[in-house]
């Protein structure tokens, strides 16, 4: 086994970090930490650290670390066979099996599940979908696609083009130009502070509309969202959002991709994000929560209308030349079948609901009343808490006083991990659904005491 101070040099001498200050972290000036375990909602580190992680890593370990089952799962397939691929009608049984239990959970007018392997492969995969839908469909200039400002999607080429986050597109040449940003559902954020709910979804609509009027409705393919918005702040959406915007897209032959890499598999309580909200999505985007990121693995659910279109397509062309060597990978599948077996054996989409309401109103009653508090918010176990500089008007702080940051940065001091979202200062909480109230009473204390210190 290596000794710390080797792993820390070679970690810092040849680790490309995703997502990390690449400079700071090469010179040694930026944290590192080297996880070597987890149980629960635990994780351990090599420095002898045991956090509670209420992010469930990147709200992706939703069953919790070290479930034997999932290990077990992934072990016997790997000594079975370790692979095979998926095309030409090549297939595993548990790729079929797990296809048939996705389809079970979804919505009842979803019809074939496509396997990739991570959330930003499966939009990709989405996109090349509703072009090829509309060319099939003779209609070869709707292909743009309307994403929402805040709205997270991957960070490949066109995801990161379809994330409505700056970070994602500064010195990278993005957003591409098929695609265009529509207003996000986050009346917290709204322009005008003095609009109701039920204005602020007008408006939402509006800006759509006017989008739509503006580059015309024959020229956009696709609208993709969140069914609650994740990485751009954690908000659910303003009640009637949903109603609202599918009336404008069914309108004018839009199609609707549910990304639900978060949502899908119980993170609100409900099995579905599409169900919780009233979402008939033509295309839903599943990762994360389709293995508990025990293996890599995502896949894009493709409705019975699109699915009609695609097999006109290959009876008129050929097969669909679309595929990853590593599609329905069967160690990924294997870990799937584990893990909704287990979802449903331990009961956690209903779980996630109820810890997750009294999470809430822990974190409300610790931190809700705080000067520096803007809001509480949250659905399940999907909650935030967003940090102001003055609460009655509304003033958010300079980002360069990294508020969000250094609250996160105090509270995994006191053993919770939180994630200080990527654009404003919104402390974000998604912990694994075996959450127990004890635990979310611990994270609701020990934030109090972080916001104390660090905002006084
Ligand atoms: N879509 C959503 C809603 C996500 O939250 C994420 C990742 O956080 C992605 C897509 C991209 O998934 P991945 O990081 O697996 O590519």
């Amino acid at each position: 086994m290596l000794k710390n101070d080797q792993l820390d040099q070679w970690d810092r001498e040849n680790f490309f970090h995703p997502s990390t200050h690449l400079a700071e972290f090469a010179r040694g000036e930026a944290p590192q930490r080297i996880v070597t375990g987890g149980s629960g909602c635990h994780i351990e580190d090599r420095d002898g650290n045991r956090l509670l992680d209420a992010f469930a890593g990147l709200y992706c370990v939703n069953v919790g670390y070290g479930r034997p089952e999932i290990a077990d799962a992934i072990a016997a397939q790997a000594r079975e066979l370790a692979y095979y691929h998926a095309y030409v009608g090549h297939g595993t049984e548990a790729a079929i099996t797990l296809a048939k239990m996705v389809l079970d959970r979804a919505p009842d007018h979803m019809s074939k599940v496509y396997f990739g392997l991570s959330g930003s492969d499966a939009n990709e995969t989405n996109i090349k979908l509703v072009w090829y839908y509309n060319n099939i469909r003779g209609l070869p200039q709707k292909k743009k696609i309307i994403s929402r400002w805040r709205g997270y999607h991957g960070s490949g080429l066109m995801t990161g083009s379809l994330t409505g986050l700056h970070l994602f597109h500064q010195k990278f040449d993005l957003p591409l130009a098929q695609v265009l940003h529509t207003e996000a559902p986050y009346y917290y954020r709204r322009a005008d502070v003095n609009q109701t709910e039920e204005q602020f979804v007008a408006h939402c609509v509006a800006e759509l509309e006017a989008l739509i009027e503006r580059e015309g409705a024959d020229t956009i393919g696709a609208f993709i969202g969140e069914p609650a918005l994740g990485t751009g702040g954690l908000v659910p959406p303003p009640a009637g959002y949903w109603a609202a915007i599918q009336e404008v897209l069914a309108k004018h032959d839009i199609l609707l991709i549910a990304d639900e890499v978060v949502t899908g598999f119980g993170r609100l309580g409900s099995m579905m994000g599409s169900d919780h909200y009233g979402l008939k999505p033509d295309i839903i985007t599943i990762a994360k929560g389709l293995t508990s990121a025990y293996a890599p693995l995502s896949g894009s659910i493709v409705s019975d209308k699109v699915w009609k279109v695609l097999e006109q397509g290959t009876d008129e062309n050929g097969p669909i030349g679309h595929g990853w060597t590593y599609s329905a990978h069967p160690i990924g599948a294997a870990a799937g079948v584990a893990n909704l077996k287990l979802i449903d054996e331990l009961n956690l989409v209903q779980n996630a609901g109820e810890v997750g309401a009294y999470f809430k109103k822990a974190l409300t009653e610790a931190v809700g009343d705080h000067a520096h508090v803007g809001e509480v918010r949250g659905e399940g176990l999907l909650c935030a808490v967003e940090f102001v500089k003055d609460r009655d008007d509304r003033v958010f702080f300079d980002a360069s006083e990294k508020v969000g940051a250094r609250l996160a940065g105090e509270l995994v001091k006191e053993g919770v991990i939180s994630r200080a979202m990527p654009q404003g200062d919104i402390l974000g909480f998604a912990p694994p659904f075996c959450m127990t109230r004890e635990e979310a009473d611990e994270v609701a204390t020990k934030l109090g005491k972080v916001v104390k210190t660090v905002l006084g």
